[in-house]
């Protein structure tokens, strides 16, 4: 039987400040935990991020990533920078970038591509509306996202990186899946994965995210299926994340 060790990445989004991101890593040190950590902050504080987490075993990571390599385009950030800047991980698909900023499912496999091709591990999100769970839509919306991520990324590059399926309507609601309405998902997720590669997929980290905290962590964190979560309001709190991370084990 394949043991996945579990992965719990705060996800900061637009948030923090020079004072306020000190406080947190302060924290953070003072804490304890066993599972993997990633840590992904806004690009300008990254530099302050890597350098608080130094001596600490929790990975860098940011939120985003040009498909274009460096050069003419204003406002971007290349994968070389990330790596540059010492990033492992990268945030790619988040359901506001897709809804917010027009990420299609082919822009998202891109930018895994553009991740791999650099040696940053991506954590791909896939997640259904309100709308298209209600309409019983929930696995083939997701297995469309993650097909079209398949057709440009194998299993075995996923089995280094994560997935995160997070339903749009449990992000910063309040409103988290059930633990079986989770799991459901993560299964097909991996089935998926395993009619591609079944030794890669039983390897491969699939997190939960969308409203988890310390009350919740621990029963969505126990399903066969989910391996650890991609923590976003709760990530704000180090001592709420501390105690997530806890509930991974
Ligand atoms: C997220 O944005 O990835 C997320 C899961 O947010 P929250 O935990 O706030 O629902």
């Amino acid at each position: 039987m394949t043991t996945r060790r579990k992965l719990v990445a705060a996800n900061w989004k637009m948030n923090g400040s020079l004072d306020t991101n000190a406080a947190w890593l302060a924290e953070l040190r003072a804490g304890r935990w066993t599972c993997d950590v990633a840590v992904c902050a806004p690009f300008v504080y990254l530099a302050q991020v890597r350098d608080g987490l130094a001596g600490v075993a929790a990975d860098l990571g940011a939120q985003n990533l040009s498909v274009e390599k460096p050069g003419a385009f204003t406002g971007e950030v290349a994968g070389e920078m990330l790596i540059d800047i010492g990033c492992r991980w990268v945030i790619v698909g988040h359901s506001e970038r897709r809804g917010l900023y027009g990420e299609t499912n082919e822009i998202v496999a891109a930018k895994a591509v553009c991740a791999f091709a650099v040696g940053l591990r991506p954590i791909v999100c896939v997640g259904e509306t309100l709308a298209e769970r209600e309409a019983g839509r929930t696995l083939e919306v997701v297995g469309a996202q993650l097909d079209a991520v398949l057709k440009r990324c194998t299993v075995a590059q996923l089995a280094q990186a994560a997935l995160a399926y997070e339903p749009v309507w449990a992000i910063g609601t309040g409103r988290t899946a059930t633990p079986a309405q989770a799991q459901e998902v993560h299964a097909a997720i991996r089935a998926q994965l395993a009619h591609a590669d079944a030794a890669a997929a039983a390897s491969t980290r699939i997190l939960y995210g969308g409203s988890v905290k310390p009350a919740n962590a621990a029963e969505l964190f126990a399903q066969a299926d989910i391996d650890g979560g991609l923590i976003g309001g709760a990530a704000l709190v180090a001592k709420d994340f501390l105690a997530i991370c806890s509930a991974a084990g």
